[in-house]
Formats: C-alpha cells, sequence, structure tokens
C-alpha cells in the first residue's frame, strides 16, 4: 500500500499525509475528515481510515462536500 501511494506524485496538494475517511464500496468516490460525516452513512461496504495520498490511489479524489 505504502509503495502503491509513492507511486504517485500528489506534492501539488500538500499534505498528502493527511489522515482521511474513505468508504470502500464501489460508488464512493470521496473522502472524508471525520469517520462520523453524514457522507459516509450511506456506505453500504466499510469505513476506512487512510493518507490523503492513499485515497488517492483508491480514486476517492474529492473532498467530500458535507464535511470539507
Ligand atoms: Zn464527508
Amino acid at each position: 500500500m505504502l509503495l502503491l501511494a509513492a507511486a504517485f506524485d500528489y506534492g501539488a496538494l500538500g499534505n498528502s499525509n493527511q489522515m482521511v475517511y474513505v468508504c470502500t464500496g464501489p460508488t464512493a468516490y470521496a473522502y472524508h475528515c471525520t469517520p462520523n460525516c453524514r457522507g459516509l452513512n450511506k456506505c453500504s461496504a466499510s469505513i476506512k481510515c487512510v493518507t490523503l495520498s492513499e485515497a488517492y490511489a483508491m480514486g476517492r479524489s474529492k473532498p467530500c462536500g458535507w464535511c470539507h
């Protein structure tokens, strides 16, 4: 996972080591700053805590509209 994240250069985003929360479901596309976000309430899979760069690598490239 760390090697995968390192393959992407997201330096322009600033602190890519920031911890965010993502839903592991197939339709998720956003990352969240809190696991209690209402945007994660509809997550049908599990919620995972990852770094921002890992979230991007997983395709969660948009900040959630509720908690960001
Ligand atoms: Zn959110």
